[in-house]
């Protein structure tokens, strides 16, 4: 008689232990198996600088800055006698070597975001 009591009280026990079972797996399986993961990264389809394209920024040194010494690539300050290149059109100025290997994979200015007109690589000499 007891058994039985037991046994009517511990069956609905059982099953709703079995669907929690049941539904926590679900659940971390839907957490953990991502099918299709968002990546944030946008699709670049813009290439860098060629070197030759490089060869044709403007090369000042550091005393020629006008505006702030500091290299935004590597945040660190450009010595007064440092090479530099000169970003064209937004004039900002940053180490050569990192210039460089920015703009050999970002045709945009490390600072400003500034696009660098493929322009300006048609003709070699300023106007000005
Ligand atoms: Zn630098
Ligand atoms: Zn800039």
């Amino acid at each position: 008689m007891l058994d039985s009591v037991l046994l009517a009280l511990f069956l609905p026990c059982l099953g709703m232990t079995a669907v929690f079972v049941v539904y926590m797996c679900l659940l971390w399986y839907a957490t953990t198996h991502h099918p299709d993961p968002h990546l944030p990264a946008k699709p670049v389809s813009d290439a860098g600088l060629s070197p030759s394209q490089l060869q044709k920024l403007p090369s000042i040194t550091g005393k020629d800055l006008l505006m702030g010494s500091e290299c935004a690539v590597c945040l660190d300050d450009i010595a007064t006698d440092q090479p530099a290149r000169l970003v064209p059109g937004c004039n900002h100025a940053f180490h050569v070597e990192c210039a460089d290997t920015w703009l050999s994979k970002h045709p945009l200015c490390p600072l400003c975001r500034a696009k660098l007109d493929p322009t300006l690589f048609s003709s070699s000499e300023n106007p000005c």
